[in-house]
């Protein structure tokens, strides 16, 4: 099998990004060096690398399929027991960065895979942070990728559901991205997303009760002046700021890079 001869299947089979998509996959199942990946058309007839192609044609996420996947400044372990981390979030990361005060302790509510606490720890080495997750998988993964950016031991990770259970401490800030997909929404997306887990997906019938229960329940585990940020919808906008409204937090929204609002900043009045 030559990359060509990949690039090809794969664009037969549906699949955007195919020269892309196969160099990354000669990278890491055939060891093709950049100069072949970039200047050539190698060859390989690795099982690893023809099982790889055949799950990308069964609409398999790459990113699962590689194992792990950059964000931000680091690169995740992924499985499909967690979303795959996405640029999009990386506002919420890089805002983060730049706003949570020296030396707090915040939490990271649905981390998944860890990616939010784990970017912003390995950034700001004065920080330290709670993730949490109601899945016991995703906890596991998010572990193995705290030892892997060196944030472990700054990271404490426990099991919330967070539509059922109080937090057990305050923190000096909230982050979160949560599922915030509306169920209807969910059956039209890519083949690719629906193989994501759905738990990380649905935000419910309208896409919001995480950011219900995070506004009704959880404003209180932030120490007044706090920050509550949350990654949103591109269409969430006005729904996130009547929720703030009717919770006497005054907002701030973010557009990402692709000019959509995408992360809502919140403040805990004193
Ligand atoms: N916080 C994780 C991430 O940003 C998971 C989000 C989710 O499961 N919806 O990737």
């Amino acid at each position: 099998m030559t990359l060509n001869e990949t690039v090809a299947r794969l664009t037969a089979g549906g699949i955007e990004n195919a020269r892309g998509e196969a160099r990354m996959m000669f990278r890491r199942f055939a060891a093709s060096s950049d100069a072949e990946l970039y200047g050539g058309n190698p060859a390989s007839d690795s099982d690893a690398l023809r099982d790889a192609i055949k799950r990308r044609l069964s609409h398999e996420p790459l990113a699962y399929i590689l194992g792990e996947v950059e964000f931000f400044r680091e690169t995740y372990l992924v499985t499909p027991d967690c979303l795959i981390p996405r640029s999009d979030t990386e506002l919420l990361v890089e805002e983060a960065i730049r706003r949570l005060p020296h030396g707090i302790r915040f939490a990271d509510l649905c981390t998944g895979s860890g990616c939010i606490a784990g970017s912003v720890l390995a950034n700001r080495t004065d920080l330290t942070a709670d993730a949490y997750d109601v899945s016991e998988a995703a906890l596991n993964l998010a572990r193995k990728n705290a030892v892997r950016n060196g944030t472990a031991d700054r990271t404490g990770l426990f099991r919330l559901d967070l539509l059922a259970e109080p937090l057990p401490r305050r923190y000096g800030a909230i982050l979160s991205n949560p599922p915030y997909i509306a169920d209807d929404v969910i059956p039209t997306l890519s083949p690719e997303v629906r193989r994501e887990p759905r738990i990380a997906l649905s935000g419910g019938k309208d896409g919001l009760i995480f950011y219900r229960a995070l506004l009704d329940r959880h404003v209180s585990a932030v120490e007044p002046g706090g920050l509550l940020m949350f990654e949103i919808g591109y269409d969430q906008a006005d729904a996130i700021r009547s929720l703030a409204d009717r919770a006497g937090l005054p907002c701030e929204i973010l557009r990402d890079l692709g000019g959509n609002p995408r992360c809502a900043i919140l403040t805990r009045p004193r």
